[in-house]
């Protein structure tokens, strides 16, 4: 099978201030594409020929698993953002973030605080358990909650290529700005 850089269902410079548009153009234009032509260029005659992106994020290791995984990552990571959205959790979800953390306030300050204390280059994901309860996990590299048997919901991106072009060291303004463009309503369907 052969994978494609989805379109975004925004321009790219629809999440300015908070992520700039040269960011998009390298972070979604160079670093994701460049996931999508790899993977596209390790699969023919491995096992994973014909499998599909969730197969291969589960099941696979190195090269496949690396550029498969930061295929479905990025791709879930630019699809929960919007230019003008509900940004405030909604319904279910929100009665289970209040449910698990309190408050909306409380469970951004445990998911930026798992964002900036992940050493290195990783993922910070909120998730659904089996029971439907929420969890915070960090994951390193191109790391997915799908192979812990968790639902991802939402997630943050914190590689250095997320951020730098913006705000330099400052992973924190970066995490900052996050919150300012979730679309709450595409990330309750994932609930
Ligand atoms: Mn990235």
């Amino acid at each position: 099978m052969s994978f494609e850089l989805p379109k975004l269902p925004y321009e790219l410079n629809a999440l300015e201030p908070y992520i700039s548009k040269q960011t998009l153009e390298f972070h979604y234009g160079k670093h994701h594409q460049a996931y999508v032509t790899n993977l596209n260029n390790l699969l023919p005659g491995s096992k994973f020929e014909n499998a599909s992106l969730e197969t291969i994020v589960k099941e696979s290791d190195g090269g496949v698993f690396n550029n498969g995984a930061q295929v479905w990552n990025h791709t879930f990571y630019f699809m929960q953002f919007s230019a003008k959205g509900t940004r405030v959790p909604q319904g279910k979800l929100a009665d289970a973030i209040h449910a698990k953390f309190g408050s909306f306030e409380k469970f951004k300050e445990e998911f930026t605080k798992a964002g900036a204390t992940l050493f290195g280059a990783g993922w910070a994901w909120l998730s659904k358990d089996k029971e439907g309860n929420l969890v915070i996990t960090q994951e390193g590299n191109a790391g997915n909650p799908l192979r812990s048997g968790l639902t991802p919901v939402m997630t943050c991106d914190v590689w250095e290529h997320a951020y730098y072009l913006d705000t330099q060291n400052r992973r924190p303004d970066y995490l900052k700005n996050f919150w300012e463009i979730l679309d709450w309503d595409v990330i309750g369907k994932r609930f």
